[in-house]
């Protein structure tokens, strides 16, 4: 006899829906488990095996926990704002909203025809006005309280999506929505100061349970470091350029400065420099390079001495040559740094290019050569000569800089302010309205949601703008402080933004007079357990952790931290063993899979296939 899994399998789920078998329960007495897995981008595509994989280690947890007698919150809504589905209605003449509830109905049917336990009464989708509303409102108390500021800055701009791209959204120099080349741009910049909560972020990481690697990815992300900022005066000025180091102990060594070519001194001694048309030809060529290209591409290192400014090494005073070079940023640190070529390799290459003195302070290597960026004695460094190691040099420099009024200890981060907006239709519009009188008011919390118009035509703007900047009726508005003409804002959040919350909604996702019920969020925080992608345990989980920390800070939620654990699943490669992608052909389509062998096979294989945190290909003759 044939086993009739579809029978057997419709059965089931049928009965699952009609008695609410998955639906977390009100009863607060009970021991509670969340679980928690990234929620999908609901694209046209429709379902992934990848989805599968992702999403079958906590349905077995979550079974196991509700047979324990837990009370189980296991959700799955959608992340549904963003470019895919806009590009695809300026493509098709859809609209956005039609799309997404069509994509979201097919991935629903998907999902439940797989069989998974998830709590459906629960859903959300972030594209509603009811989620939405409170993403504005999430923003609006950050404005409040400072953490919100506009400033002019030259961004990455992709000319094809017509978009203003965050540095992590345009790796490469590359467009991440579309793959094309990046340009630079200067556009008035909406910020989240994320940077303000940079400590908490790093601190908060000892009290959860996180994979070794996705501690190490956030610890990277956000580039603690510590050093000194020292001032090296202008030789007869009265003026200093200012540096951050995280080797003071090698000052002796500094045989040169190098600042961005956007650097303000240039600008301040215009007159004095007497080779400002060749400093000003180098500018023009960097304005045309991505950061990328200018920081991370291995290439020769360019630059120009600037005459008639010279340095003075604080450590033993003598003078030293000032460069402009593209590898120095003004958005890093202070835009100079000070350059000890015998110990850092890119130094080095400047100074062999450019001819300039390069003096050992750190004995152990042979800088005829090389730079040597090893441990040893430390020697040409007068008070600091014979000195063994790295701390105590530091700590003697630092004293010395203290005693002379010129440098302390500094603190820096590689992460930076949050760039908040994007020129584009399909995203929450930010609450903010622009008075001439007033300057950059917040509109008021009962205003809110600020509702997407309904428009007929999507398309951005030429020159980056908003297509919202096209409806005079949006746009127009009365000022809520003085009542007087004012402009709204027409940018919209990034992606980024919706997800940012959303397990704070599936806690009580109807919910119209606050985000979620301060009860229900105490009985269900944390996260217990919260399942993903490597790709998201960067950006998506700090900006999380961020909106979370500050949601914690004005007493809405009752936790300094979101997900008590969180782990991430390998990839499913395709069965040549590379990564899956429509060009190559080999994606694996688990609705096949399931009318072919039934639901059960294809999740029991996506759970044997191998270790569950690494890769593994898809292989057709194990499934069946
Ligand atoms: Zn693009
Ligand atoms: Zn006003």
């Amino acid at each position: 006899m044939k086993y009739d899994f579809k029978a057997i399998e419709e059965k089931w789920q049928d009965r699952w829906e009609k008695e609410n078998a998955f639906v977390a329960k009100e009863d607060t007495s009970m021991p509670k488990f969340y679980g928690l897995v990234e929620f999908p981008y609901p694209s046209g595509a429709g379902m992934h095996v990848g989805h599968i994989k992702a999403y079958s280690g906590l349905e077995v947890i979550s079974r196991k926990r509700r047979m324990q007698g837990y009370n189980v919150l296991f959700p799955l809504g959608f992340d549904a704002y963003g470019l895919p589905t806009e590009n695809y209605a300026i493509k098709t003449g859809i609209h956005p909203r039609k799309v997404t509830d069509d994509n979201i109905t097919k991935f629903t049917s998907q999902l439940k025809r797989v069989g998974f336990s998830f709590d459906w009464t629960k859903t959300i989708d972030t594209t509603e006005e009811g989620y939405y509303k409170w993403t504005q409102w999430i923003f609006r108390k950050m404005f409040d309280h400072g953490l919100v500021f506009r400033d002019n800055a030259l961004v990455n701009y992709c000319p094809s999506c017509k978009v203003v791209l965050s540095n992590e959204d345009s790796q490469g120099g590359k467009c991440d929505i579309c793959h094309s080349d990046i340009v630079q741009k200067a556009k008035p910049v909406w910020y989240l100061r994320i940077t303000e909560y940079a400590d908490k972020l790093l601190e908060g990481l000892e009290e959860v349970d996180y994979l070794p690697n996705i501690k190490f990815q956030q610890q990277n992300w956000i580039g603690r470091s510590t050093g000194a900022f020292a001032n090296f005066k202008l030789a007869g000025l009265d003026d200093s350029l200012r540096i951050y180091t995280t080797r003071c102990d090698t000052m002796f060594g500094v045989t040169f400065m190098v600042i961005a070519p956007e650097h303000p001194i240039i600008e301040k001694y215009r007159d004095r420099i007497t080779n400002i048309d060749a400093l000003d030809a180098y500018k023009d060529e960097c304005s045309k390079k991505t950061e990328f290209e200018r920081t991370q591409l291995v290439k020769d290192k360019t630059g120009v001495r600037i005459e008639g400014l010279a340095a003075v090494n604080p450590a033993n005073g003598k003078e030293i040559p000032i460069y402009i070079s593209d590898y120095v940023m003004m958005g890093y640190g202070t835009g100079a740094i000070m350059a000890v070529p015998a110990h850092d390799e890119r130094d080095y290459e400047f100074a062999k290019k450019f001819g300039i003195d390069i003096i050992e302070v750190i004995s152990g290597g042979d800088i005829s050569k090389e730079a040597y960026t090893g441990d040893g004695e430390m020697i040409n460094s007068d008070f600091l000569n014979g000195i063994k190691t790295k701390a105590e040099a530091i700590e003697k420099m630092l004293e010395y800089l203290a005693e002379k009024g010129v440098g302390e200890k500094g603190v820096q981060y590689k992460m930076k302010d949050w760039a908040f907006n994007r020129q584009r239709y399909w995203g929450e519009p930010i609450p903010i309205v622009h008075c001439e009188k007033c300057g950059t008011v917040g509109v008021p919390y009962e205003e809110l949601p600020l509702r997407l118009p309904k428009v007929d035509n999507f398309e951005p703007g030429e020159g980056g703008e908003s297509p919202l900047a096209k409806i005079d009726s949006y746009v127009n508005c009365k000022c809520p402080k003085c009542g007087g003409d004012a402009k709204r804002e027409t940018d919209t959040m990034p992606q980024w933004a919706d997800s940012s919350w959303y397990y704070l909604r599936y806690i009580d996702p109807k919910n119209d007079t606050c985000l979620a019920d301060a009860d229900k969020l105490k009985y269900w925080l944390p996260v217990d357990w919260y399942n993903g992608g490597m790709e998201h345990v960067t950006r998506h989980l700090i900006y999380s952790r961020f909106w979370h920390k500050f949601l914690y800070d004005i007493g809405v939620v009752p936790t300094s931290e979101p997900y008590a654990k969180r782990t991430a699943q390998g990839l499913i490669l395709g069965p040549d063993g590379v990564k899956m992608s429509k060009s190559r052909g080999n994606v694996v389509d688990p609705n096949n899979v399931v009318d072919e062998v039934g639901a059960d096979v294809l999740r029991v294989y996506v759970l044997f296939m191998g270790d569950y945190a690494s890769a593994a290909p898809w292989s057709e003759s194990s499934v069946m």
